[in-house]
């Protein structure tokens, strides 16, 4: 077996290795199987890869369903680009149905259009009969009848459609409000900072406002998962970004900005300002005692470090959020549960 996930950096080695792998194992190369194969090769997700490894070893488990199901786990539809692309599939699909609906009464108004020239002519023929006359109007009324009718099927589809697009909207609505969540605690995520983060400064350059920005950092975060497990401190996670999101107003981005890191931005706000804020929060946090919600066993206290600073006219962003960052680095120097304010 040729198998081996040894990092290989270069896209064309990650094919051609991905399509003989495909080839030697025997499977057919579809989209799905070489996009887990390529992933597998490129070694992109660490979990994947190992049960590729497992099911290279036992060829026996390995036929295109297993590599289907594994498709659909890591990259199937629950991924944002298989939503996205479905979305947009729906809404081709009605789009291309408002454009039959448009030739249909197209067709049947120009026929319709045609048809009332035609009467009109003989109508105005001197010499029709009445008999004639009569039967051109029936057949005026039926026609226009019609005509009613392709309008009125027309206005159905339009109604479908708009139903579609309503319905697709908030999809993506939904789709984009995910890729803008960290998925532990529900608040912004890291993609949601930076584009707040480049929202408020640009705002700030238009308007002349200040824009503060605090990182905070829990203390000794690593002793209280050392002590009281992984999964407790995914709790204590959640507890603070909720403290952070309660003590904070509708303008501000409390965000998850990684690990046991958070960040908030904070528009029109100066930096004294910011500094009362970053007090009250040192005070929410460590005033409340941590508990393990099923067993009521209380961890203690636990205390953040904040780091603040305000943003000036002309730097660039990574120029503000270092400066940030230098400002928490202080306040864990200071000795921790205090906050220090960089200008
Ligand atoms: P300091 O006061 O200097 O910030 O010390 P610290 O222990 O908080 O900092 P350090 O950077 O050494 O450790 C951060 C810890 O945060 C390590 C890691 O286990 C934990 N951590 C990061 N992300 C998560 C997470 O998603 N869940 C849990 N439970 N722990 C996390
Ligand atoms: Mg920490
Ligand atoms: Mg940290």
């Amino acid at each position: 077996m040729t198998a081996t996930t040894t990092k290989i950096a270069n896209p064309r080695e990650i094919a051609q290795s991905a399509m003989a792998l495909i080839a030697e194992l025997n499977l057919q190369p579809t989209p799905q199987v070489y996009h887990v194969f390529y992933a597998y090769i490129a070694d992109e997700i660490g979990e994947l890869s190992q049960i590729i490894r497992v099911l290279v070893r036992n060829t026996q488990d390995l036929n295109e369903e297993t590599v289907y199901r594994l498709y659909h786990k890591y990259f199937g539809i629950n991924s944002v680009d298989e939503k996205i692309s479905a979305g947009v599939e729906g809404l081709q699909a009605a789009v291309e149905r408002v454009e039959t609906a448009v030739d249909d009464v197209l067709r049947e108004t120009e026929g319709f259009s045609v048809h009332l020239g035609t009467a009109a002519t003989r109508l105005g023929d001197k010499s029709i009969t009445l008999e004639d006359a009569r039967n051109l109007t029936l057949d005026l009324a039926h026609n226009t009848s019609r005509t009613h009718e392709t309008c009125q099927a027309f206005r159905g589809t339009l109604g479908e459609y708009h139903g579609e697009v309503r319905r697709v909207r908030s999809e993506l609505e939904l789709v984009r409000r995910d890729a803008l969540t960290d998925t532990l605690t529900g608040i912004a995520n890291r993609k949601h900072f930076d584009s707040a983060l480049r929202q408020a400064v640009t705002h700030s350059m238009e308007t002349g406002e200040t824009v503060s920005l605090l990182m905070i950092d829990i203390d000794h975060f690593k002793n209280f998962n050392d002590n009281h497990g992984h999964r407790a401190g995914d709790g204590v996670l959640k507890e603070v970004a909720r403290v952070l999101v309660n003590s904070t107003k509708g303008a501000d981005t409390v965000s998850r900005y990684g690990g046991e890191e958070f960040a908030i931005v904070l528009p029109d706000t100066i930096p004294e300002n910011a500094e009362k804020l970053a007090s009250k929060l040192l005070n929410n946090v460590s005033s409340r005692r941590i508990r393990n919600k099923k067993t009521g066993e209380d961890f203690g206290r636990l205390t953040v470090s904040i780091g603040i600073t305000a943003y000036k006219l002309g730097e660039n962003i990574m120029e503000f959020v270092d400066r940030a960052d230098d400002a928490l680095y202080r306040a864990k120097q200071a000795g921790r549960n205090t906050c220090v304010r960089v200008d």
